[in-house]
């Protein structure tokens, strides 16, 4: 039996989704084993945050150089199995998702790379049937279409993010659900031959748009959206079969209730408002952590007056280097990540800015501020590209997944972050998601403008120096463009709102330089001097 991969889901017709049904998500060890995890072929099982410099955690090695059983073939997986919560009827949609990173050196042939489920009847003794996706295909083409010259060298262009797999369960007996992940045919060379995954999730997410039904066309955007309580805008509140009053916040337990008009209804912040204040970072009342603490609330929003009040801890919800930067691994970054307690507003409705002006090449018209200028779906802000004035930009400085801390903790991107896990896949299909919005209301989309068509080169509907552009569905909308200044807004389009500026300022990371690449512009004598402390991390 066969299935397509899903690219796009109606919210709503199931109600909440999002819990895991997979007892080990973070593949946390027992007794030097992933607890409820099977490794075959030429797949490790390690603590990749020793190994990588990077607040990782523990997880898995595919490597696709090596051939460590001696079977004469590089061949590997690892694999769980899933008894508890599967739903009892059949047609029930579920999304298989890993994290992992693709390093550079990773190569198999044939697409080899892929994502299965299989599904087992009598107390997983009968095996009736499987779904599976090839991946490869998709890291090949993104390391392609978010290439950025300007990466961190030593790090290399590899990004965390997310893979999955969506389905609907196909006989109403399967009571065991057994996901994999592994490849085949492996050609890599050298010594990052390897996929890493650190997180395994399998959850109930409601039925994708095109299969609500199978016998009408699917709803139309604005049938939908009419069962819905309007805010103001586009955004909207979903009630589902619940109260018609407007909640006084919007936490992850009723994220997927605060819709926003895109070209159909999404709801942007779902799975994305927890996180986890990591051991080594700092909390709020400046105190080191000294081991991993989940924080529930990382990303709470409430609607007050004409504007969407965001308070974010700043969290970030994906993997990090290990900051201070005491190995060196990115460009010594002296800063620790510490949970903030900020609060943003943004317009419900964008008001035109009838002053605008886009940042010149430099910025040296200061068109947009250092510091915070917007925020991702999981609460962590958007900085301008440069670490400070003239510099080119700051993407070198910045670690795989995208972001660093600046000299007050704050942890932040200066380009597309690819390990925001946003509640939709964002494959190059089609148009891409939102992944955040800017101080103005207006949203940032990725960097997909159609099938194989980046926004940044589109010649039908070119973005402009603010990297924004205008259609129908979705009116103005801002676009990530990976590898191309400004990388992710080049100014307000529309007017801000003025509480934002009101704060002490964030000035953007000021870290040491790489030996041999020149300063654009001059830098105040107190960083100069700056020094990383001394190791103690953890
Ligand atoms: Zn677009
Ligand atoms: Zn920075």
């Amino acid at each position: 039996m066969k299935y397509p991969i899903i690219l796009t889901i109606l919210f709503g017709s199931l109600g909440l989704h999002g819990e895991n049904l997979v007892t080990n998500p973070h593949l946390l060890p027992s007794n030097g084993e992933p607890d409820g995890y099977i490794l075959e072929g030429d797949t490790t099982y390690s603590d990749l945050t020793r190994l990588r410099k990077e607040t990782t955690g523990h997880g898995i090695r595919l490597l696709s150089g090596k051939d460590i059983n001696k079977d004469k073939s590089i061949v590997g997986s690892v694999s769980t199995t899933v008894t508890t919560g599967i739903p009892q009827d059949s047609g029930r949609w579920l999304r298989f998702r890993i994290r992992g990173l693709a390093q550079e050196g990773f190569r198999v042939e044939n697409d080899e790379l892929y994502l299965k489920a299989g599904f087992f009847a009598q107390n997983g003794k009968v095996p009736l049937d499987h779904i599976q996706t090839r991946i490869y295909g998709l890291i090949e083409r993104e390391r392609n279409d978010l290439r950025d010259p300007g990466t961190n060298r030593k790090l290399g262009p590899a990004t965390w993010r997310s893979y999955s797999l969506d389905f609907r369960t196909p006989f109403r007996e399967i009571d065991t659900i057994r996901l994999t992940a592994g490849f085949s045919n492996g050609i890599g060379k050298g010594d990052n031959a390897e996929f890493l995954i650190n997180e395994i999730e399998l959850i109930p997410i409601p039925t994708p748009l095109k299969y609500a039904s199978t016998k009408s066309p699917p709803p139309l955007v604005n049938t939908s959206l009419k069962e819905m309580i309007h805010i103001g805008g586009r955004w909207y509140y979903n009630p589902g079969d619940g109260s018609r009053k407007l909640p006084e916040l919007f936490n992850h337990r009723n994220a997927d209730r605060l819709i926003y008009a895109s070209n159909r209804p999404i709801a942007p912040f779902t799975n994305n408002m927890t996180s986890w204040l990591r051991a080594g970072w700092v909390d709020r009342n400046g105190k080191i952590a000294d081991k991993d603490r989940f924080v529930p609330d990382n990303l709470n929003i409430r609607i007050t007056g004409d504007s969407l009040a965001f308070h974010s801890r700043n969290l970030p919800n994906h993997p990090t280097a290990i900051f201070p930067d005491i190995h060196r691994a990115v460009d010594g970054n002296p800063n620790r990540i510490q949970e903030k307690d900020n609060t943003w507003y943004i317009p419900l409705k964008p008001r035109e800015n009838k002053d605008r002006k886009a940042m010149d090449k430099r910025n040296t018209n200061r068109a947009l501020p250092q510091g915070p200028i917007g925020l991702a779906v999981n609460g962590v802000i958007f900085f301008n590209p440069f670490d400070h004035i003239n510099e080119a930009d700051a993407v070198w400085r910045m670690d795989r997944c995208c972001g660093h801390p600046s000299p007050t903790s704050a942890y932040h991107y200066h380009k597309y972050p690819v390990c925001v896990k946003t509640p939709w896949r964002d494959e190059g299909e089609e148009h891409s998601p939102v992944i955040g919005f800017a101080f103005d209301g207006v949203p940032v989309y990725g960097p997909y403008e159609a099938k194989g068509e980046l926004a940044k080169s589109s010649r039908a509907n070119p973005l402009n120096d603010f990297n924004i552009h205008h259609d129908e569905k979705r009116g103005w909308h801002y676009h990530v463009t990976p590898g191309q200044y400004p990388h992710i807004i080049g100014g307000y389009w529309g007017k801000i709102d003025e509480r934002n500026r009101r704060r002490p300022p964030a000035r953007n990371n000021i870290g040491p330089r790489p030996p041999g690449q020149r300063p654009g512009g001059r830098r105040p004598p107190q960083e100069r001097s700056r020094r990383i402390p001394s190791p103690r991390i953890r």
